[in-house]
């Protein structure tokens, strides 16, 4: 019998790291697969443990010459000079020991659960450990050196002969994988994300459509800084379904950076954790209404390790397994006594965040009628291609 789904873990996923000061930090995957060992709601026969990407699968999408610098780095090998051609050995992406091969696990980690939805084993995976969105052919970018996503779309092309529609809902535009794609018809990438005017990497305007046959595939919904919940949702909700309707994927992969969140020290969104209820909810019936079910989830940002990360994480879990009947509890006790004395903050004991966790703005309204005009823009042309074609 096919299983509902697998989740692709192991604690050798924590050796990606650039060092203590950085802000990403993967204990964000120890501390969710605990939280759901908590909840009792992870078995033995639930994992996956993630095979290591070979060469010949990282170059799907990155140049030669650039694994290459990566393995030298890792090695202690590469010239400082050499190294900045390639985006490493930066504030952002600093050298560190063996990173090719830390890096390659994070790739296989996200292979192995495509290979779990495209071969039947289950319908739907989970990734915690990709999402390396900013990953660029041939240089390191924003704390990603290769990019799972980007690989794992080729190989579902190649492999499978599958049409992947992406859908990115972390806080920063997913630059790498939309230009992996830029000129292709055959996958679809759509990023919300907070607008570029004041966020790195700058891109993700609603004029990057695509180009040459692949124009109309990329989507991008830039909201304001300051959005809140419900603004989020309906702009992601709105986008997701009308691309999906429009794109025909045959699986969907998603991208689920968890920095869209108030408390997030690196972004200016004011999502509380009811959008990172509604964000798989929204997906996982998008899945089975367009793709019988084939849906892959991979991780990807999110700086408040402690309050945010491992309850938006393990939402995802939750609604995979259809089990977000466990929202209603508090969080168990044992998970918060494991960790307490780790946090810098009081861990939450509830699922929701509370009403009064920031002073809502005046210029809520104004913020939710501009979203709204982007979200026109970002679909016009999905909406006229309709049109057109009937
Ligand atoms: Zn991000």
């Amino acid at each position: 019998m096919i299983k509902d789904a697998v989740f692709v873990y192991s604690e050798d996923q924590m050796q990606y790291k650039f060092n203590d000061d950085h802000p990403f930090n993967h204990l964000r995957l120890r501390l969710t697969y605990d939280l759901l060992l908590s909840l009792g709601v992870i078995q033995e026969d639930d994992i996956l443990t993630p095979r290591m990407a070979t060469d010949e699968e990282i170059n799907l999408f990155h140049d030669d010459a650039y694994i290459e610098a990566v393995q030298a780095a890792g090695k202690g090998t590469l010239s400082e000079g050499i190294a900045a051609n390639y985006g490493i050995g930066t504030e952002d992406t600093p050298i560190f020991k063996n990173m090719h091969e830390a890096s390659a696990l994070l790739v296989g980690g996200t292979l192995t659960a495509v290979d779990a939805v495209m071969q039947n084993k289950a319908q739907h995976a989970l990734h915690l450990g990709g999402g390396l969105h900013h990953g660029f052919r041939g240089r390191a970018s924003g704390f990603c050196i290769y990019n799972d996503s980007a690989i794992a779309i080729e190989y579902m092309r190649r492999h499978y002969g599958a049409r992947v529609l992406y859908i990115d809902t972390d806080a920063h535009h997913g630059d790498g994988v939309q230009w992996a794609f830029y000129d292709t018809p055959d996958a679809c990438t759509l990023s919300i994300h907070e607008t570029g005017r004041y966020l790195f990497p700058g891109t993700g305007s609603v004029n990057e459509k695509g180009q040459g046959q692949g124009f109309g595939f990329s989507i991008n919904v830039p909201v304001d800084a300051f959005t809140e919940d419900d603004s989020f949702i309906s702009c992601y909700e709105t986008a997701i379904e009308e691309a999906a309707a429009f794109f025909k994927p045959d699986v969907i992969l998603t991208q689920n950076g968890a920095d869209a969140h108030y408390y997030d020290p690196l972004t200016h969104l004011s999502s509380t954790i009811k959008t990172f209820e509604m964000i798989p909810r929204l997906a996982h019936k998008l899945a089975h209404k367009y793709c019988g079910g084939k849906w892959i989830a991979v991780g990807g940002g999110g700086y408040d390790i402690w309050r945010v990360v491992p309850r938006a994480w393990s939402m995802l879990w939750l609604e995979m397994i259809n089990r977000q009947d466990l929202l209603k509890h508090p969080i168990p006790p044992q998970w918060i006594e494991t960790w307490q004395e780790q946090s810098p903050h009081p861990l939450p004991d509830k699922w929701t965040d509370p009403e009064d966790m920031y002073e809502h703005i005046p210029r809520q309204a104004e913020i939710t009628g501009k979203n709204e005009k982007t979200l026109e823009k970002s679909l016009y042309y999905i909406r006229n291609e309709k049109k057109t074609k009937k």
